[in-house]
């Protein structure tokens, strides 16, 4: 593994070096073969749940980053990881760098008075819904295992521990950028951006203010492409708080999300977002907000006159909503299978997603169904006849290709996750993992086992998620 001494480079106190804490009995539970052969990671089979426990000392002390975050909207300066070590980074098979952070891994300077640990729910959760993300075709982090600790974590009520071994491109979120803006430190925030350029965004070139701005406009844009990709399958991430949104522009934090079954805009799953805050159809207005929020902190790095450098950042943040508008039109067009949203087609699609909502259809199969029309002769719902007639004569003989690339046949619906979750808790039987692992390895597939998980839950209307 190699170190990336960066971060301790960036600010003092930005990474504070701090060893894992040991597990009473690590057990491997979860194992990422495919990941690890990606990353070239060798690490022999029966030194893997003291690695990837952090029982296994390091010669060099792993780091806990601080990172700042508006939470529901409201600032909290010091947040930092509380519950998770940055061992190092390594390459993948394309020679781009990762991090790799142990999540659950013990107190840290950042700890707050929590316990550093994670149960093992939510690290089941994290594992399988982002490993189900990158097969989706979704950036985002990933997972390569999940290790038992052999010990109870004291939650409400009493669970056992785990430890999440996940990989980014970076941990450098929109919150680490707050964190040292709060602080004032200009230098740390130069260093900072200077870091996330080289790592997400090295075709900028550009020197001074030209650099930090193309670097806000390149965050823009990942950002507008991520809203787009999750609302293309349905995904409610459901805490896009600034300390949860990266500059490289993955998924990250997997615990209150969920997947949308029946259409609307304004579902929402998670326990805590009461105000529907993060709901499916509010994603690209949080994400704008999000930008927002990194601008505010580039300031320094733009102009010594805060109001020059607000006048030239934004254009930046006003041109989200223009791109966001480009990229939505084209992502329906896609679902869709016409080869060029026109004008007329946003009625076509304004309809279309008005009868999803009144006939409370299931977004993933209706879309599905609607594919395989095209090709198959599937029956699309009655409710979908009138407007289908006007639908086909605007596809043509490439739209079932298009349509079957932006259309998974699978997700990783709520009640497949907890039931895989239940099962391991209470039997520590993988056997609904193992039969969903198959099947969402090709989301965009047919296979035999797919019919078990296109399954819809008659309702969905009590189900709700917690931060993990
Ligand atoms: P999250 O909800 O996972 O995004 O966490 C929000 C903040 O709380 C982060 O700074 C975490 O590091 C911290 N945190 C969450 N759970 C724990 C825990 N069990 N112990 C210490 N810090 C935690
Ligand atoms: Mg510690
Ligand atoms: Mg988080």
């Amino acid at each position: 593994m190699k170190l990336v001494p960066r971060y301790t480079q960036i600010a003092e106190n930005f990474a504070i070096e701090d060893f894992p804490a040991s597990v009473a009995s690590p057990q491997l539970l979860l194992w990422n073969e495919s990941l690890a052969k990606e990353f070239n990671i060798n690490v022999a089979a029966d030194l893997r749940a003291s690695t990837f426990s952090g029982n296994e000392k390091q010669a060099i002390p792993a780091v806990a980053l601080g990172y700042s975050g508006h939470q529901f909207g409201h600032f909290s300066p010091r947040l930092g990881d509380g519950r998770a070590h940055l061992l190092g980074a390594i390459n993948d098979d394309k020679n781009q760098l990762w991090d790799i952070q142990l999540k659950g891994s013990g107190a840290t300077p950042y700890s707050r008075g929590g316990d550093g640990r994670c149960a093992l729910g939510p690290a089941i959760r994290e594992y399988v819904m982002s490993e189900a993300m990158h097969a989706l075709g979704i950036k985002t982090t990933r997972c390569l295992a999940v290790v038992g600790s052999g010990e109870t974590v004291y939650r409400n009520p009493p669970q056992a521990g785990a430890i999440v071994t996940r990989l980014a491109t970076s941990h450098i979120r929109v919150g680490s950028f707050q964190y040292l803006a709060t602080q004032g430190d200009v230098e740390g925030l130069k260093n900072l951006a200077d870091l996330a350029i080289e790592r997400h965004y090295s075709e900028i070139t550009g020197t001074g203010s030209q650099r930090y701005l193309a670097f806000l406009g390149a965050v823009i844009k990942n950002q507008v492409k991520l809203v787009v990709s999750w609302m293309r399958v349905g995904f409610i991430h459901g805490v896009m708080n600034t300390d949860n949104t990266l500059v490289s522009g993955e998924t990250i934090d997997y615990g209150p999300c969920a997947m949308m079954n029946s259409f609307d805009f304004d579902t929402v799953f998670s326990s805590i977002d009461k105000q529907g805050r993060y709901a499916f159809g509010n994603q690209p207005n949080m994400a704008n907000w999000n930008c927002a929020r990194l601008a505010e902190s580039l300031i320094p790095l733009i102009h010594d006159d805060d109001e020059q450098a607000v006048s030239l950042m934004t254009p930046h943040i006003n041109s989200f909503a223009e791109l966001f508008n480009i990229e939505f039109t084209a992502m329906w067009a896609q679902k869709l299978g016409l080869a060029k949203a026109d004008i007329d087609d946003s009625d076509l699609i304004g309809e279309l997603l008005k009868l999803l909502k009144d006939h409370q259809l299931d977004y993933t199969n209706t879309f599905d169904a609607l594919t395989e029309s095209l090709k198959y002769k599937a029956t699309v719902p009655d409710v979908l006849a009138q407007w289908a007639i006007k639908w086909h004569h605007r596809t043509d003989e490439n739209s079932y290709q298009t349509m079957r690339q932006a259309n998974p046949r699978a997700i990783p619906r709520n009640h497949i996750i907890e039931k895989i979750i239940t099962e391991y808790n209470e039997f520590g039987s993988s056997d609904v993992l193992n039969r969903f692992t198959k099947v969402i390895n090709n989301p965009y597939l047919a296979s035999e086992e797919l019919l078990e998980f296109q399954v819809v839950p008659e309702s969905d209307n009590g189900y709700r998620t917690f931060c993990g």
